[in-house]
């Protein structure tokens, strides 16, 4: 019988039981904590984006400083004068976009939708609220809807990255997300390839509410990840005001600048 082994684990403190060991769930925490520690000092955690190794991180972000301070941050009236004072008629009440989509962005995003980085979105969230300049009070906000992806598409992808970005952004009011409310009635093509007018035919009676009674009257917050045109949010608001909302903005993540605008942009 080996002493050593037996006095190190003091079973007298977690007895043996009928069928196994017992070991209090405690014990396996700050096991799977030290193991986590340990690993962290031989396999340092590598940025997503460019591959360095990363000194300080940010809870659940596996990005590094450089990477984090390449994000732009969108000016507050970038997408009135660019976005909703194009769209015609205009269905959103207001837009607020917190970066510009740049080479950083594309591969975060890139990983959110396809690498199943259900923990990024959140975590990449919660650091644009930080750096957000404009934002809806909570007060204003009675419901927050992700734009819903097709439930195949969902499937497919194993979560909607919009959701992922509503609980970080929205972490206190968390509980105000709703993804039972609007639907996604199909597939439409990916917007990138597609012009102005060819993306407003195309998102086009792709999305039906649920439940109107608890839409009536409610000022909703809809969420999605890139904005370009504004056609797919504008087309959520416009069936959303059909079913008797009082207002609709929205918030995005990112939106492409393209240009000299770019240049204007400062760092906060
Ligand atoms: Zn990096």
């Amino acid at each position: 019988m080996n002493h050593g082994y037996r006095s190190a684990f003091n079973f007298k403190k977690y007895p043996r039981q009928a069928g196994g060991v017992f070991i209090s769930m405690n014990l396996l925490l700050s096991l799977n904590k030290t193991v986590e520690g340990i690993l962290q000092l031989i396999y340092p955690p590598l940025c997503l984006v460019c591959q360095t190794t990363i000194e300080h991180r940010i809870e659940g972000m596996d990005i590094c400083q450089n990477c984090l301070q390449s994000l732009t941050i969108i000016p507050p009236d970038f997408a009135t004068e660019n976005i909703l004072n194009r769209l015609d008629p205009c269905f959103l009440d207001n837009l607020i976009i917190c970066f510009a989509f740049n080479d950083t962005l594309q591969v975060l995003i890139h990983q959110i939708k396809y690498g199943k980085f259900q923990r990024l979105s959140e975590s990449l969230a919660k650091f644009a609220c930080l750096e957000c300049q404009k934002m809806t009070p909570a007060e204003e906000i009675d419901l927050i809807i992700p734009v819903p992806l097709h439930r195949i598409r969902e499937k497919e992808r194993g979560f909607n990255q919009s959701l992922g970005i509503s609980r970080g952004f929205f972490e206190p009011i968390r509980d105000r997300i709703r993804t039972d409310l609007l639907l996604r009635l199909r597939e439409t093509r990916t917007q990138t390839e597609l012009n102005r007018d060819e993306r407003i035919i195309n998102v086009r009676e792709a999305f039906e509410t649920v439940k109107p009674a608890e839409l009536y009257d409610r000022k909703i917050m809809l969420v999605d990840d890139v904005v370009t045109t504004g056609s797919t949010l504008n087309e959520c608001a416009r069936v959303l005001k059909n079913a008797g909302v009082v207002s609709v903005e929205a918030l995005a993540l990112a939106t492409p600048v393209f240009g000299e605008k770019q240049d204007q942009f400062t760092l906060s």
